[in-house]
């Protein structure tokens, strides 16, 4: 078996027989370096280039975690954009076709905010949305974070630049403390090390240059 193969991982079974269904047979790099830490419950800032399977790196960490029996928010992913925030949902939903009625509701800014007031009160297991939605939901008592196991920044680098730095300070403050934060960047910028230092917890770092 190739050392790079998911089923060297002690990933659930759903979850890896899904893997071979997708036609996912071995972990990009940043996989195989991230998933083990990932699995084990560190946190992690992971930095590599766009295409580089970053998605499933942290997809797959949150669902292992997953209870699925407990209808409570125990994963939030931020990312910059309505774009990426779809897109990392989508991937999500892909990967957990395995585990039935998990339920990914995204909260994006630029979307009427009744709806997702609605949505939020059927309740939902994972999370995905942009940082100044997510915010605006928090400090109007819509969102609780208080049963989150796993906060994710996707792209961080560019959240920052997009001046999301305050409602990132406010998401990470209304968060478990021992909640495991990932962090994935394509760059490590000043500001990234500051905020990983204030809101992570002993991270690893891996860097991944290639994409294969
Ligand atoms: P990044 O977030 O690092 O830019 P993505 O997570 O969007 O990269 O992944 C890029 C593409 O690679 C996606 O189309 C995804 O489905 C695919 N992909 C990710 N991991 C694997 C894998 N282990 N095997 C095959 N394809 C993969
Ligand atoms: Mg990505």
């Amino acid at each position: 078996m190739s050392k790079n193969a998911f089923s060297n991982l002690s990933l659930k079974p759903d979850l890896l027989s899904n893997l071979t269904t997708m036609g996912y047979e071995e972990m990009t790099p940043i996989q195989a370096q991230s998933l083990p830490h990932i699995l084990a419950g560190k946190d992690v800032i992971a930095q590599g280039k766009t295409g580089s399977g970053k998605t499933a790196a942290f997809g797959l960490g949150l669902l292992d975690h997953l209870n699925v029996k407990r209808f409570r928010i125990q994963s939030l992913v931020l990312c910059p954009t309505r774009e990426l925030a779809d897109q990392v949902a989508k991937e999500i939903r892909k990967l957990a076709r395995a585990i039935h009625n998990i339920k990914v509701l995204t909260l994006c800014g630029g979307m009427p905010f009744g709806p997702q007031i609605g949505s939020l009160e059927h309740g939902a297991h994972i999370i995905v949305g942009t940082p100044g939605r997510v915010e605006e939901h928090l400090r109007k008592g819509f969102l609780s974070l208080d049963d989150l196991n796993l906060l994710v920044l996707d792209e961080a680098d560019r959240m920052l630049e997009m001046g999301f730095q305050d409602a990132l300070d406010a998401i990470t403050d209304a968060a478990p403390v021992d909640r495991q934060t990932l962090l994935f960047s394509a760059t490590y910028p000043k500001q990234i090390e500051s905020i990983a230092s204030r809101i992570m917890h002993k991270p690893v770092m891996v860097k991944v240059e290639s994409t294969h």
